[in-house]
């Protein structure tokens, strides 16, 4: 049975959600040791029911309301801790969290690469994710660096012993993807991760060295990256879209989200991401873009369709087995950031997609 949840206003309960919660963690305790006489129709008899609540799905900001986890600033990473690695951009006044190639395999290329990403090689293993017992002992300890509060859920017996307790909504982490590759590739004001600021900061970071900026006498030179379209190939893109036929029921109509006046796509669902990441786009930017963009975003897709067909079977399965062993490489959402991580710029890289990388497990809506 899943339990829905929506809170609304521009005002949101925040960390107190958990004065809102106390009456269902109330039923759940009595839901847990069984409530007595409840009559089944089917089968004609009573019997005591029992039910447990295995998980919550949610985005980023509530898992930090609801588990307690820090989810902004330096410590963002609720696997890291303390030792997330977190870069603030000089120029693009944000965190960014380059810097968790340690997920890859050992062997891994991009490991090794420095220019691609923070102008370090990159070693070592994972840190390994906490255990519901590991976490209660530290917010009760008082080792709260990380922590703001003791979640509500560890007042149910059993939560500490649960190996999954939250788990992120992996469509909205999409729709962010798409909105951040969407607006670079179109230039769309306000959703465009590529500019001066960002320029300025492969400057600063020494990485990047054909993107930096160029000074002249005169002016200062922002040469082109693989990403940036003339005019003519963004309206070649949106042409694409605005011709697309797909079958009944397959997604929304797409021509009424381009806009050919200004080459700009608009009110994107979430659903609409999907289907773009997952396959309108690699087939909208093949001709326009030069390779190595295109094969990345290609790439990227393919491994979301992956994460996407696989991922719900492997969440049921962990919350039997360990979820230590959720590391499964074609399962696993770390070649897609890595990837993005190499071709866009650090402030692609924001706490929107980090989402991913908290490595907090990952679950799929019913599309
Ligand atoms: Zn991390």
């Amino acid at each position: 049975m899943m339990l829905t949840l929506l809170i609304s206003g521009p005002k949101q309960p925040g960390n107190d959600i958990d004065v809102y919660l106390e009456p269902l963690i109330d039923d759940l305790k009595s839901l847990w040791d069984g409530i007595g006489g409840v009559y089944d129709a089917h089968n004609g008899e009573y019997f005591t029911l029992r039910a447990a609540l295995m998980w919550t799905i949610n985005d980023f900001p509530a898992y930090g309301n609801l588990s307690g986890c820090v989810v902004k600033g330096y410590k963002a990473c609720p696997i890291c801790g303390d030792d997330t690695p977190s870069h603030r951009l000089k120029n693009g006044h944000k965190i960014c969290y380059i810097g968790h190639r340690k997920w890859l395999p050992i062997n891994h290329p991009y490991r090794r690469q420095r220019a691609a990403f923070n102008a370090k090689p990159e070693y070592g293993t994972h840190p390994e994710p906490l255990t519901g017992e590991e976490v209660l002992h530290m917010v009760e300890d008082g080792d709260r660096v990380c922590w703001k509060k003791k979640s509500i859920f560890f007042d149910l017996e059993y939560w500490k012993y649960l190996p999954v307790r939250h788990v992120l909504d992996v469509m909205h982490i999409e729709k962010n993807v798409c909105d951040s590759i969407i607006g670079t590739l179109l230039e769309i004001p306000g959703k465009n991760k590529d500019g001066i600021a960002a320029r300025l900061d492969l400057l600063n970071m020494g990485v990047k060295t054909d993107l930096q900026p160029e000074y002249g006498e005169r002016r200062t030179r922002l040469p082109p990256g693989p990403w940036n379209l003339s005019r003519a190939e963004k309206r070649e893109v949106c042409n694409s879209f605005y011709g697309m036929k797909v079958p009944e029921g397959y997604s929304s109509n797409i021509k009424n989200l381009v806009s050919l006046q200004d080459s700009r796509l608009l009110g994107l669902k979430s659903h609409d991401c999907h289907t773009l990441m997952q396959q309108l786009l690699p087939v909208a930017i093949r001709s326009v873009l030069e390779k190595p963009a295109s094969l990345i975003i290609e790439i990227i897709s393919i491994q979301l369709h992956s994460l996407f067909q696989g991922h719900l079977r492997s969440l049921l399965i962990l919350q039997i087995r360990d979820v230590r062993s959720c590391s499964h490489p074609r399962r696993s959402p770390w070649p897609v950031l890595r990837a993005f991580d190499s071709s866009f710029m650090p402030s692609s890289f924001s706490c929107g997609r980090s989402r991913v990388r908290g490595r907090i497990k990952l679950e799929l809506q019913p599309i």
